[in-house]
């Protein structure tokens, strides 16, 4: 029998100092939920919508009811699910108002033919299962959006420079932290799942690598289970989370996050964290942004969590 284990993140970032004990407070609450699932006998997969959901319904997390705004200051969320076991997965994306985006995911990989639904389709599809609707547009990351975008115009963020670029060139063409958790159950099964409002000041329609299978998540029995957070296009350009399960086949989930990390930096730049799990139930951190808040919950070792800094 596997040792079941969850790891689950808050989201790579900046994490200001004054929001660890929240971001902390939140990702252990998240880890102890899936586990208690597990324990339960519940799979994999229940495992890790539990502990999302749980991250979703807090604001503190750029997920469901704590989503970013993009550049005209709506919620365009994304999330994605995958089983290990099956291969089975999907996403979802550009979401207004689905309370929890990965239970959408969930259906899509259920109840679909498809690995990948976006916008009102995919919400109606949630609303004709009965999945909860809400306003996901909370006043704090309004007042965040104003000052971002003010910023912006200032010049003063250099996140997206040719976004900025075109947005001077072509006037009238319009006017950060994602959740994840892998999880092994007791039958020896993984999954892996992720939820975001993306990155703070996006185009709208821009789709990050959350909802990306291979991207944002991947889950294979054989391998390992891995999530993604950070500048999703580096997700995506480095498909990262099926890199880090491929480094699995020989390497220890932290050895496979680290070496993934690696090369992100030197392909890329700076930007990204991974969160592991192999099929031993052995979990691996690694980033290269700021910070990476996330717990871990294992039958022998007990909840640990952490918000690492820069290594
Ligand atoms: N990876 C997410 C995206 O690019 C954002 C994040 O992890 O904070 O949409």
């Amino acid at each position: 029998m596997a040792n079941p284990t969850i790891i689950v993140h808050g989201g790579a970032g900046n994490w200001p100092k004054n929001k660890h004990a929240i971001g902390l407070a939140g990702v252990r609450k998240a880890a102890t939920r899936g586990f208690q699932i597990r324990q339960q006998g519940g799979s994999a997969i229940q495992a890790v919508e539990a502990a999302v959901i749980e991250m979703e319904d807090n604001p503190i997390f750029n997920a469901g009811k704590g989503s970013t705004l993009n550049l005209a200051g709506n919620v365009e969320a994304d999330a994605g699910i995958m089983d290990g076991k099956t291969l089975g997965g999907a996403g979802v994306a550009l979401l207004h108002h689905m309370k929890n985006p990965i239970s959408l995911a969930k259906l899509v990989m259920e109840k679909t033919d498809h690995a990948l639904l976006a916008g009102k389709t995919a919400e109606r599809l949630g609303e004709a299962y009965g999945l909860p609707v809400a306003n996901l547009r909370i006043p704090e990351r309004v007042r965040q959006w104003k000052k971002a975008k003010h910023e912006l115009e200032k010049r003063r963020i250099s996140d997206f420079p040719r976004n900025l670029k075109l947005l001077q060139d072509k006037r009238g063409f319009f006017l950060r932290d994602t959740v994840g958790a892998p999880a092994l159950d007791q039958k020896g099964n993984l999954a892996a799942a992720d939820s975001t409002g993306g990155v703070s000041l996006k185009f709208p329609g821009r789709i990050g690598d959350s909802p990306i299978l291979g991207a944002g998540l991947y889950a294979d029995n054989r391998l390992g289970a891995a999530t993604a957070t950070g500048v999703g296009e580096i997700a995506m350009r480095l498909v990262v989370s099926k890199s880090a399960c491929d480094a699995m086949l020989s390497l220890t989930a932290q050895s496979a996050a680290a070496k993934t990390v690696r090369d992100v930096t030197r392909l890329a730049g700076r930007g990204l964290g991974i969160v592991s799990l192999d099929r031993k139930g052995r979990y691996g951190i690694a980033h290269n942004t700021p910070h990476l808040c996330w717990a871990a919950l294992t039958k022998d070792g007990g909840l640990v969590s952490q918000m690492v800094g820069r290594r």
